[in-house]
């Protein structure tokens, strides 16, 4: 799992300290803190590194964590430059340590639940960050509203020794991948998947187990990587969300990973849970 983007953070979240106003001062004051600067779904780099420097008064930045070495991580929102980089590209060049990443993960989600619940939900007043970034009160009507997590189901279901992929018209031309689809209020993990699974290929699931889980920081979705057995094989694609699914050998799908597919098909590269899943499917 080594190369699974956005697994790897090494912060202690410290969360019993979040509301420790002393600590969270002199966290902030600390020369020696961390804080990383982010527009949207980019953020600012020092040459090829991370920038990471305490420059200003963070009173508005949201509190990561501390690290190994007892520094503490902040993230705040800033204006876009030339110096700032796309979260997605940085993953896709794995040009910094997985450690980072992860980190960068944590930030990009919580800071675009700031950026996008600025308004009390049940009032419409302005509401307040609180709880160094993890809750933000509403004075108006007293509300607290807290960070989402949007969980998606993406699985593998397994027929008489092949497997299911799909793909979508929007991604690069012979790439396949997992189905995939978010999980709806009120629904099991399992009930989400048999649901997706049926509603875009045609598939009955029975058995399901769990492999692994992902953060995707675009905007806030927790992947939950899943393998299934299959109860039919008459695939019957659903076009407003498949391109086209099939049933793939096993020896198709090495091919696909290794690039030696004869029709040029392609899998999911190893920075997504799909690529993992795939081979967890396969094992
Ligand atoms: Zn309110």
């Amino acid at each position: 799992m080594l190369d699974l983007a956005f697994v790897s953070s090494p912060l202690d979240r410290n969360a019993n300290n979040r509301t420790n106003a002393d600590f969270m001062k002199a966290r902030r004051r600390d020369p020696n803190t961390m804080v990383l600067q982010l527009a949207g779904d980019t953020v600012r780099m020092d040459n090829a590194s991370l920038f990471t420097a305490n420059d200003a008064p963070q009173t508005e930045a949201i509190y990561l964590g501390e690290d190994l070495n007892n520094q503490a991580w902040f993230a705040r929102a800033v204006a876009p430059n030339e110096d700032f980089k796309p979260l997605r590209g940085l993953m896709i060049e794995a040009s910094l340590p997985a450690a980072e990443i992860s980190i960068l993960a944590h930030a990009r989600s919580i800071l675009h639940w700031h950026d996008s619940h600025g308004f009390c939900a049940k009032c419409g007043a302005k509401s307040q960050m609180a709880d160094a970034g993890y809750r933000r009160h509403c004075e108006a009507c007293k509300a607290d509203h807290f960070p989402r997590t949007d969980p998606v189901v993406i699985m593998v279901v397994h027929h008489q020794g092949r497997f299911l992929l799909g793909r979508q018209a929007a991604w690069a031309p012979g790439m396949f991948s997992a189905l995939a689809g978010f999980m709806e209020p009120g629904e099991t993990i399992e009930a989400a998947m048999r649901r997706e699974v049926l509603e875009e290929a045609g598939i009955r699931v029975g058995k399901v187990s769990y492999v692994t889980s992902q953060p995707w920081p675009f905007p806030s979705s927790l992947m939950i990587g899943l393998l299934g057995d299959a109860e039919n094989s008459e695939i019957i694609v659903d076009p407003k969300e498949l391109e086209t699914a099939r049933w793939f050998e096993r020896s198709e799908i090495e091919s696909m990973f290794d690039g030696t597919h004869p029709e040029g098909l392609t899998a999911s590269h190893p920075y997504a849970i799909a690529h993992h899943i795939i081979k967890a499917a396969l094992d």
